[in-house]
């Protein structure tokens, strides 16, 4: 055990007895801390494998007056919660041991105290701070940063106690005392606040879109897996002569459903890089019409050129955003037999986040993979939104878009 020298700096007389007296008394009324389970490890800054990080902010102190000399205080904040789990949370807790004296110069050089958090035990060596205070002089005993766990809605009590040993002499009394205070951070998961949305949480998008419909089977049951059973969204291109009494009725209800309807063609015979002005338009304008003839205040944003093909020129003038792909499913010339895993596997083999995937709302096997494609992709933590909320607030009319990220 090290030394502590005291020196007396101004008025301190009588002070030692009572702080002498103190000393005891606090020794008899505070024991040692068991091991309390509970799960806490050195600070590791690292953020691996964080899903979000939730505003959280929870400080307190705790002060032992020993006599009229010595004031310690222990203050703790418990911050920089890291979700790593839907169900497990690591939290940040430092803890940061000061001493009080009053007039009193105290060696630097003191060793043998422990700090000890949740059973954990830790030294420290004092050291002294600058005091704003005239007549204070402060010490460092301890500070120190630890990670513990947390389950989510779980509430957990964290036993702080402090030993400091002091092994001096002033003015010929000996002073061979340990003082120990405990006291306790009490943390809820309850009270984390999480500000993300799910994308903002780091989740991973994509945009799964549908041409050439809509039909009078499969865009509804395309609707009801994507926004009934993983409370998602799609986007369709439409063909404005498909348009017809019942398939402008699945059109609405793709709308009503949260997802998005974007221009393809009329006729889907042209090719918009070199068909004339009048057919191009024919078939931009004649199916922006068609739409509103069952949606009529829907307010069309995006177009997607048959066969991808469009000049710059036409591109760079629509009014429309040009929306391409940068995963196809090739699912049109997959329809045979094993068409289906086919398809699967062109889009699970490609997809990354912020991908726009193409595919057809006319065909079975279409269908079949896309029920698969959405099932795993779910469970690859992907989630599925509209063209227009993967791009975002840039995009932009006339601009060609293949991916959003
Ligand atoms: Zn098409």
């Amino acid at each position: 055990m090290g030394r502590c020298t005291v020196l007396k700096k101004g008025r301190f007389g009588l002070r030692l007895v009572t702080f002498l007296l103190t000393l005891s008394l606090l020794f008899a009324l505070f024991g040692c801390n068991s091991d309390t389970g509970l799960s806490v490890r050195d600070h590791n800054s690292t953020t691996a494998g964080v899903i979000g990080q939730p505003k959280y902010e929870k400080s307190d102190s705790f002060r032992s007056r020993l006599g009229t000399s010595f004031d310690i205080v222990v203050n703790w904040k418990a911050s920089n919660v890291r979700q790593i789990s839907d169900e497990k949370y690591i939290v940040g807790l430092e803890v940061d041991v000061i001493l009080e004296c009053a007039n009193i110069i105290l060696s630097e050089q003191e060793n043998g105290n422990t700090l000890t958090i949740a059973g954990n035990r830790y030294s420290f060596k004092t050291e002294r701070i600058e005091s704003e205070a005239y007549d204070t002089v402060r010490y460092r005993l301890f500070k120190k940063n630890v990670d513990f766990d947390i389950l989510a809605g779980e509430s957990v009590s964290i036993p702080l106690s402090v030993e400091w040993n002091c092994n001096a002499e002033v003015n010929g009394i000996n002073i061979n005392q340990s003082v120990k205070i405990s006291d306790k951070a009490d943390i809820s998961a309850k009270d984390f606040e999480l500000p993300f949305t799910e994308s903002e949480s780091g989740k991973k998008r994509v945009a799964i879109t549908f041409d050439d419909g809509p039909h009078s089977k499969y865009t509804k049951l395309i609707v009801d897996k994507a926004c009934g059973e993983y409370g998602g969204k799609v986007t369709f291109f439409v063909v404005g002569e498909r348009i017809s009494w019942d398939r402008g009725a699945s059109m609405i209800y793709a709308v009503q459903h949260g997802c998005e309807i974007g221009i393809h063609a009329y006729t889907h015979t042209k090719d918009y890089a070199v068909c004339t002005d009048k057919h191009y338009r024919e078939e931009i304008y004649g199916t922006l019409d068609a739409i509103h003839a069952y949606l009529p205040s829907y307010d069309v944003k995006l177009m997607r050129p048959t066969g991808g093909s469009i000049s710059s020129d036409r591109a760079s003038e629509s009014e429309f955003s040009v929306i391409l792909w940068s995963v196809d499913s090739e699912d049109w010339r997959n329809k045979g037999d094993k068409g289906t895993e086919v398809i699967v596997e062109n889009v699970l083999s490609n997809v990354s986040d912020g991908d726009i995937i193409l595919m057809h709302d006319l065909y079975e096997n279409s269908y079949e993979a896309f029920c698969i494609i959405i099932e795993r992709l779910h469970g690859m933590g992907y989630e599925f939104v509209t063209v227009s909320e993967l791009l975002g607030a840039s995009m932009q009319a006339g601009v060609v878009y293949h991916y959003g990220r």
